[in-house]
């Protein structure tokens, strides 16, 4: 045990032919500092040398190929940074050309005429013709015939490459490593796993992953190393879940009359069945006796504030208060407006708390809060701070998740002393199964998966800019018809600059299209005071204004049912979910609604993915998948959201089917033997012991 710790443990500095210099570059540059750092980093992608390719089997889609064949002539072409350096290259079956862009002048006088070589690259085809941009190129007179095989590539700095460290060189590296670690690699998995899924010994993948003998090893390797690291995300996800539910108490509201009060007297519509199981499903956490981590999914407009409302009364109707954070101002406001009414009608008090509320009100606030006299209290990141202090609170309700950090809900759960509130999670951006089983692991998960009766799907459609006249005739159809219109502009933070022009060029045209004074626009940004927003907000509730032009800043919960025109201009600019979520501010009311989405001619691949996805579906995890699968998990979820980022050859975007696996594994034997005692247990004993040395998270599994 203490034998292995100390091998991996072992400074780079000592592993033969490295060196000091090069030994405080890979701990500058890449963060490793031990044989175990180095043996863990994988490669990123292999190259496949191990066959030649004619020019004639070309492909586009290949990701790269070498060809042998002779060098021509050469020429330059271009001007400025568009020069560059072009080299006829032919085999037998055909011709291509070789590029350069940089180093022209080195390039030009290594190259000779009629010399047989090796090119290397991913192969792009221009109307029939075939190149490779910057070529690895080895002249086969000169004995610079490759070894043939797979060769790993690392992520390298450019420092490390102008310091001579390249992938060759770890890949020589990690031989003299793998060498000397060979005896002191214990396996990390149970034999019982091993032979079910027939996976690699832990020793050959190690070595296969770095210095693949073939394809099929290489294989063998990802698929063992990644089932590895995905069994102990989930073990300990689901261990630390297990422990959680033990250690933290909740109180117990069992009393429903308050409940049963609103549902039966006051609410205005009948839940949906999804609606109606959340509620059940949160009624049970409360009656455990165990502090409730419930995260709430449920698509734009699904109904969950009402749930998180009906929720609240249970804590209230069994003597707790209870707390809904909301992530930006306009959104706190539109929740306690949207309850007031209803807190009013019960006889409870109700208050709102934002950065704006002033010191007068804060200190009334923070009186009655700790009297008990108020029940409900709504607002933004403001909750947070320490003076903000309760009698009893039960439950705290973190409404749109995604932006939020961890820390800060932690500084919720210290909000009451005795013990810690219930936690409501709600969440509007769906997110596909892989991840949440992996980013909420220690939550239980709720899902709202069907819409209130009556809503018209919204229908979207795509327009280049060029049909604006169209796109404007059918906005004035729909505000004839007494209906409103969003039209949302990009606000990206690098070009705020840029962006905020766009905005103000967008509102003018608007404004010159849709003159007053038959027509009132609207305009909110996130440079305006909160006030402002909140005045703009409130004229475009009231149908003072019939088109409200916008950045992003209305992405999140609002509110209007009358709105039934949802125009985003710059489509492009978009992530899918935020298209997505700018969507769901229509379709709230019983009109039929529509997305329409602005864009030029020139699109990329992913983006003409996005909008035809949009077109096609209004499911928001349908959506979610075909997002995780453009963009990888670690962009949906922000990296401050840990446990994603951790992952260092699994990825959540492909790894789904060995996600499941691993967990169900995880899960299976953590039934069997909770403390992992048995002895076939032991190799998952170690492996965690020796993570625990060097990861916190692992802190609390004892
Ligand atoms: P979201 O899940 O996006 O937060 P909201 O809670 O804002 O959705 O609900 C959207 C709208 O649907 C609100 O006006 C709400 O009052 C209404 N609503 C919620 N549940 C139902 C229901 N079961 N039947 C009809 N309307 C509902
Ligand atoms: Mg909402």
């Amino acid at each position: 045990m203490t034998e292995r710790a100390t091998f991996f443990d072992t400074p780079l500095l000592y592993l033969k032919g490295l060196g000091p210099q090069r030994t405080e570059l890979l701990n500058k540059e890449l963060n490793l500092f031990t044989y175990g750092d180095l043996i863990q980093y994988y490669p990123f992608r292999y190259d496949d040398r191990s066959r030649y390719y004619t020019i004639s089997e070309l492909m586009d889609s290949m990701p790269s190929a070498q060809v042998r064949g002779r060098l021509r002539d050469w020429y330059l072409e271009g001007e400025g940074p568009k020069k560059r350096l072009v080299a006829n290259f032919t085999d037998g079956t055909g011709s291509m050309t070789l590029v350069w862009f940089q180093g022209i002048t080195y390039i030009e006088k290594t190259l000779r005429r009629n010399g047989e070589y090796i090119a290397y690259g991913k192969p792009q085809s221009f109307s029939g013709q075939f190149s490779i941009v910057h070529p690895e190129l080895d002249n086969l007179a000169t004995g610079g015939e490759h070894e043939a095989g797979f060769f790993p590539v690392y992520n390298l700095t450019d420092k490390l490459r102008k310091r001579h460290i390249d992938s060759k060189l770890i890949g020589k590296m990690m031989r003299i490593l793998l060498e000397q670690a060979w005896p002191h690699i214990h396996e990390t998995l149970p034999e019982e796993l091993i032979q079910k899924y027939r996976l690699i010994g832990k020793r050959e993948a190690l070595w296969n992953i770095h210095l693949p003998q073939n394809q099929g090893w290489l294989k063998q390797a990802q698929r063992r190393l990644k089932f590895e690291e995905l069994f102990y995300n989930q073990l300990r996800l689901i261990k630390n879940k297990l422990i959680q539910k033990e250690e933290f108490p909740g109180q117990i509201f069992r009393d429903t009359t308050l409940m049963k009060h609103f549902y039966n007297e006051l609410l205005p519509f009948e839940l949906t069945g999804a609606q109606q199981r959340v509620i059940r499903e949160i009624y049970a956490d409360f009656l455990t006796g165990k502090q409730m981590n419930r995260l709430l999914q449920g698509d734009v407009g699904s109904g969950k504030t009402i749930v998180a409302f009906i929720a609240c009364l249970m804590a209230i109707g069994n003597g707790a208060q209870a707390c809904l954070m909301a992530p930006t101002e306009i959104l706190a406001d539109q929740h306690y407006n949207g309850l007031k009414p209803f807190a009013d009608a019960m006889g409870l008090n109700i208050g709102i708390l934002t950065g704006s509320t002033n010191k007068k009100r804060r200190a009334v606030l923070h009186q009655e809060l700790q009297s008990g006299q108020m029940h409900i209290l709504v607002g933004t990141h403001a909750l947070l701070e320490d003076v903000v202090q309760y009698k009893n609170l039960g439950l705290c309700i973190i409404d749109e998740q995604h932006r939020f950090g961890v820390a800060q809900r932690a500084k919720l759960w210290r909000k009451n002393e005795t013990v810690p509130p219930h936690i409501l999670v709600m969440t509007a951006t769906p997110i596909p199964r892989t991840l949440a089983m992996t980013l909420y692991g220690n939550l239980d998960v709720s899902v709202i998966d069907e819409l209130p009766k009556g809503r018209k799907p919204i229908k979207t459609v795509h327009k280049f800019d060029k049909h604006r006249a169209e796109v404007f005739g059918f906005m004035r159809q729909q505000l004839e018809l007494g209906r409103q219109v969003y039209v949302v502009y990009p606000l990206i933070e690098e070009s705020e600059k840029l962006d905020y022009k766009d905005l103000m060029d967008g509102f003018e045209s608007m404004q010159r299209a849709f003159p007053r004074p038959t027509y009132e626009i609207g305009i909110l940004h996130g440079k305006m005071l909160p006030y402002e927003k909140d005045d703009e907000m409130k004229r475009f509730l009231n149908r003072e204004t019939q088109i409200m032009v916008a950045t992003t800043v209305i992405e999140v919960g609002v509110n209007v049912p009358n709105a039934s025109v949802m125009v985003i201009e710059s489509a492009e600019r978009f992530g899918l979910s935020q298209l997505h979520q700018l969507r769901g501010r229509v379709g709230r009311g019983a009109d039929q609604s529509y997305c329409i989405m602005m864009t030029g001619y020139k699109l990329s691949t992913d983006t003409r993915t996005r909008l035809e996805t949009m077109v096609r579906t209004n499911n928001g995890f349908e959506i979610a998948d075909v997002d995780l699968q453009l963009r990888g998990p670690g962009d949906l979820t922000g990296t401050q959201q840990s446990g994603v980022m951790d992952l260092m050859i699994a990825d959540l975007a492909k790894d789904g089917a060995i996600l499941a696996v691993a967990r169900e594994s995880a899960q299976a034997i953590l039934q069997d033997d909770p403390e992992l005692v048995l002895p076939q247990h032991a190799p998952i004993r170690n492996h965690i012991e020796s993570l625990r040395k060097t990861e916190s998270n692992w802190g609390r599994i004892s």
